[in-house]
């Protein structure tokens, strides 16, 4: 079926605000920019407490006639959306790319994914089951409802915006949810604004997805504690999730909390791996984004007979990516957020200098283009080992010997994502089985997202997971129902 070409997304200065389109009454003016060209976007006026207060209420108010819909209902809302995916297509790339730096690849599998988890999630409705037990108690009959949460709260961050923000709110709203979204301030557009207009185009019903924003720092906390959300659904630094956790679960209301944090992904070549398959793929799943991925390779680690080649083979790869403008479709490496991101890694290239790594491939800032950096005889205790990089740094260790490399590859606080190279598959999945993480890819990049896989992190990178059956786990509840059919007989 043809469709005609949509008009374009206009004025995205208006937050949906408890079922209607309008600016934020905060007082403060958030500006977006182009990271690559500086250019402002849109100016977004903030929203305020009253706000944030006016959405959770009609979220809330919106949600039980939500609940109510039948599945196929909920999931015809859901299957629209993803055509409107498909219609808007250029357009939502040519959003991610302005608004955050992504190039033109990265923003075309972000469009992929966001669509992929939206298709997923309208299967969702109908994949809700409830059980009938049996009950120790004669004459009862016991049965478990599965039911929504409620309203969801969303804490989206800026490097994959659309798909992060949206792998919550589609199962959530598929499952009978509202949702209230709080996207990163640098990306309020691709990480809420857009997805709002979709889902309206869709035929959501009005008051179930609004989007307030505004600066984590001044509204974030008030989002947490506040009484409706059931659910807060984090997607960003384990610092800012720890904090969250806290709150959730330590203030008046309890809730359940959903922390998607940090990671520190290992990336281990043994010494039976071919070479130029590892080295292609640790090339791509390091600069990818300029590793501002949560999975990106944080750390290389090779085994000792191959040590020397891959440096010198991965760094000629290195020389050769294409830097600069991420619109053009040859650019591998583009800008990273803003400049306070910038400087943050301009200290770790210091650092790590200063903590003995030798330096193999440079070079200096263009704006808030920073060129790939290769260190090698990286120690495990250096800050670019042991911490988290988000940008487009990288460290290579030495490891002795299999285990040696297994003990490398744990010595980390995160534990999400992580890769191993070896000729053999089994030996892969032998290591693979005692990495502590909630993800490894055997013979492949630590970056990988499946829409109906479990996605999710051990350690300081988080609690909970996202994608297919453990999504509908994460936003839906039981509800233990009986049936006392005779009348019982009770002690006293
Ligand atoms: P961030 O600083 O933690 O920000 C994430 C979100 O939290 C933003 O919307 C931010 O709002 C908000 N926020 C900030 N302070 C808050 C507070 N006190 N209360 C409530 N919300 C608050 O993280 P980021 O720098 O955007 O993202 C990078 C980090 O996210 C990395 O550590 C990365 O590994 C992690 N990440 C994890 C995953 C995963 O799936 N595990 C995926 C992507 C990224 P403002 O923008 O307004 O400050």
């Amino acid at each position: 079926m043809m469709h005609e070409t949509p008009k374009p997304f206009d004025d995205l200065a208006l937050q949906p605000l408890a079922g209607e389109w309008r600016k934020g009454s905060g007082g403060q003016v958030l500006t977006v920019t182009n990271p690559y060209s500086n250019e402002t976007l849109v100016e977004i006026p903030q929203a305020s407490r009253a706000d944030l207060d006016a959405a959770f209420a009609a979220a809330q108010q919106a949600q039980q006639a939500w609940a109510a819909q039948t599945p196929t209902v909920r999931a015809q809302v859901l299957l629209s959306a993803v055509r409107i995916f498909d219609q808007r297509r250029d357009e939502i790339i040519d959003w991610l790319i302005r608004e955050s730096g992504s190039t033109r690849l990265k923003a075309t599998i972000e469009w992929g994914a966001a669509r992929a988890i939206t298709l997923e999630a309208a299967s969702m409705p109908s994949r809700v089951h409830g059980r009938i037990l049996e009950s120790g108690v004669a004459g009862k009959e016991s049965r478990v409802y599965r039911k929504p949460l409620g309203v969801v709260g969303v804490i989206s961050p800026w490097n994959f915006p659309l798909h992060l923000t949206q792998r919550s709110i589609a199962p959530a709203l598929a499952l009978g949810n509202a949702v209230v979204v709080k996207p990163a301030s640098d990306t309020p557009v691709t990480g809420g604004l857009l997805l709002a207009r979709i889902f309206e185009e869709a035929g959501l019903p009005a008051g179930l997805f609004s989007v307030v924003v505004g600066p984590g720092s001044e509204i974030g906390d008030a989002f947490v504690a506040h009484p409706v959300p059931a659910l807060v659904s984090f997607t960003g630094s384990t610092e800012v999730g720890r904090n969250i956790g806290r709150i959730a679960s330590g203030g008046r209301h309890l809730k359940h909390v959903a922390l998607e944090l940090g990671g520190n992904s290992p990336f281990v070549v043994l010494a039976d791996a071919d070479l130029e398959q590892a080295v292609n793929a640790a090339v791509f799943g390091k600069f990818l984004h300029n590793g501002q991925i949560c999975m990106a390779i944080n750390r290389i680690i090779v085994e000792k007979p191959l040590y020397g080649a891959f440096c010198e083979r991965f760094a000629a790869r290195v020389r050769e990516l294409n830097v600069g403008d991420p619109n053009l479709i040859e650019t591998a490496v583009g800008p990273v957020i803003n400049a306070r991101q910038l400087q943050g890694l301009k200290a770790k290239i210091e650092t790590a200098q200063s903590e003995g790594a030798r330096l193999l491939v440079g070079g200096e800032a263009q704006g808030n283009v920073l060129p790939p950096h290769v260190f090698v005889d990286v120690k495990p205790e250096m800050d670019i080992a042991f911490n988290e990089i988000f940008g487009p740094l990288v460290g290579i260790q030495c490891a002795e010997d299999e285990a040696h490399a297994l003990t490398l590859a744990n010595r980390s606080d995160y534990g999400l994502s992580s890769a191993v190279f070896t000729a053999s598959p089994e030996r892969g999945a032998r290591f693979a089985q005692r990495i502590r993480a909630g993800m490894t890819h055997i013979n492949d990049i630590p970056v990988n997202d499946d829409a109906n896989a479990p996605f999710g992190g051990e350690k300081n990178s988080g609690i909970g997971r996202f994608n297919g059956d453990w999504a509908i786990d994460e936003f839906t509840t039981d509800h233990w129902i009986t049936l006392q059919h005779e009348p019982r007989h009770y002690p006293f």
